[in-house]
């Protein structure tokens, strides 16, 4: 099927004929190391068979597997067809102030987001600003735009709740994110700030333990990868199970280009390694290519280059190239703007309202520095591009040697390293 052929082209996984049962989801993508915990394959289960095991962190079976195929049609990793998403969104009425770029023919290299050439641009967007919170909650990650939207949205009384990443409260796992839905504007501002490991976010969408309205609406904070697991399930009709997808009123991505396995950064490399006290800890920062980590008293206890920790990353982000969050109603990172602001993409009209709601509430002008989003955009490509022609021919001659290119989070213009193997 012409489909296959293109999902085979795009990151050189071969497509299982006919019906296809978790366990080759589990073959070709969770034991191959390729999983990026997003939760898509847990949403998406019409018969509530995934959950999410409490050891490992990754998708299992949990009961009766139907062979429905689904969880391995909707798998970033899997038999995501990207091409099924683009466009992203209608441009509002008003994009005139900045060129909005949509395009749906698979004909053409937009559509390739997984290891396909470098993209054309920062995708739709009808405006970027740099924006900073008017009151900034203490652990924001950089200018506190997310947490002061949500902030606006629910006291609007324009979304019920959130899907955020809080910290766990397991003293076993200090400094870990797990996803939940943030009902009050104290849980929003607990959950303020960044973490660097992914939540399944998407397996938290079952809301049975939430008090809740019967219809919700949800904004979801997420990864662009489980930006792209919501896209294709509200795009697409599916016999729904337990997750609530529909609830779904807006989607906020944080710029991306890798996260980490959380017991390999947070305890092996932080804690075991360089005997940090994560409890110590106010916040972990991956910025201009360092990894650093800040006491709460002020120390600096780590300012590392980045490519120190590569082996901590999770290995199915090499594969990835929508840094940019392209699918989401807004993309919000570090990268473009200066320290203590956060650049903002308004990608769609639900964006747009959302951020035009929250406006009374933060400091707004122009983008610092586009061009460093667009530098970092072309290297993540490049990037899950040579991880492609890896994984088509182990042998081929080229390769980024990714721990060298330590641009890959700062935006700056530090060429990656390109090597003979
Ligand atoms: C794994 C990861 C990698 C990132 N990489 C980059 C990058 O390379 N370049 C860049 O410019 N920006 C990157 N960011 C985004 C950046 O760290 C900030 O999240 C962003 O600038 C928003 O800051 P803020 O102060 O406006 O948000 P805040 O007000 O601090 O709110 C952040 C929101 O994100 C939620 N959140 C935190 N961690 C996660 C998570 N793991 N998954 C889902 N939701 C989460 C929080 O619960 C909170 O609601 C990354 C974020 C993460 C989580
Ligand atoms: S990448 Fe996402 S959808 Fe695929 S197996 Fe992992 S959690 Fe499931
Ligand atoms: S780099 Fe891509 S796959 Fe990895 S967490 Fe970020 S968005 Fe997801």
């Amino acid at each position: 099927m012409k489909g296959f052929r293109i999902r085979e082209e795009m990151n050189g996984v071969e497509e299982p004929p006919g019906k296809t049962w978790f366990w080759e989801l589990e073959a070709g993508v969770i034991f191959a190391d390729r999983c990026i915990q997003c939760g898509t394959c847990v949403a998406v289960c019409p018969s509530n068979s995934l959950g999410v095991n409490a050891d490992s962190g990754l998708p299992e079976l949990v009961k009766m597997c139907t062979g429905c195929s689904l969880c391995w049609d909707f798998c970033p990793r899997g038999g995501l067809r990207y091409e099924a998403l683009w466009p992203p969104s209608t441009p509002p009425a008003d994009a005139a102030e900045s060129p909005v770029v949509v395009k749906a023919d698979a004909a053409d290299t937009y559509w390739k987001l997984t290891g396909g050439p470098p993209g054309d641009g920062l995708g739709a967007v009808v405006h970027s600003y740099a924006v900073r919170a008017g009151a900034r909650a203490d652990d924001a990650q950089d200018g506190g735009v997310v947490t002061a939207m949500l902030l606006a949205l629910l006291a609007g009384g324009d979304i019920d709740g959130a899907l955020v990443s809080k910290p766990s409260a397991d003293p076993d796992e200090p400094w870990k994110g797990i996803a939940t839905v943030a009902t009050t504007a104290k849980e929003i501002v607990a959950a303020a700030g960044s973490f660097y490991n992914q939540t399944m976010a998407l397996a938290e969408l079952d809301l049975s333990r939430y008090d809740l309205p019967a219809k919700p609406r949800l904004a979801v904070i997420g990864t662009p990868c489980e930006i792209q697991g919501i896209r294709a399930m509200q795009a697409r009709r599916w016999p729904t199970g337990a997750h609530r997808v529909d609830a779904i009123t807006l989607t906020i991505a944080l710029l991306c280009t890798k996260s980490f396995d959380y017991e390999a950064l947070m305890l092996r490399e932080l804690r075991d390694k360089r005997g940090l006290d994560l409890n110590r800890v106010s916040k972990v920062d991956v910025i201009h290519g360092r990894m650093i980590v800040e006491y709460r008293d002020g120390d600096v206890a780590v300012d590392e280059p980045v490519k120190d920790f590569h082996g901590a990353a999770l290995k199915g982000c090499d594969e990835c190239a929508d840094f940019l969050g392209r699918g989401a109603d807004l993309s919000i990172g570090s990268v473009g703007s200066m320290a203590g602001w956060s650049s903002v993409l308004v990608r769609t009209e639900a964006g747009r309202l959302a951020f035009e709601r929250a406006r009374g509430r933060l400091d707004v002008r122009d983008l610092d520095d586009p061009e460093a989003l667009l530098k970092l955009d072309r290297l993540d490509k490049r990037v899950a591009e040579r991880t492609l022609q890896r994984k088509l021919d182990p042998d081929a001659p080229m390769f980024i040697d990714f721990a060298e290119h330590v641009s890959c989070y700062s935006g700056t213009d530090r060429a990656p390293v390109v090597k003979e193997r």
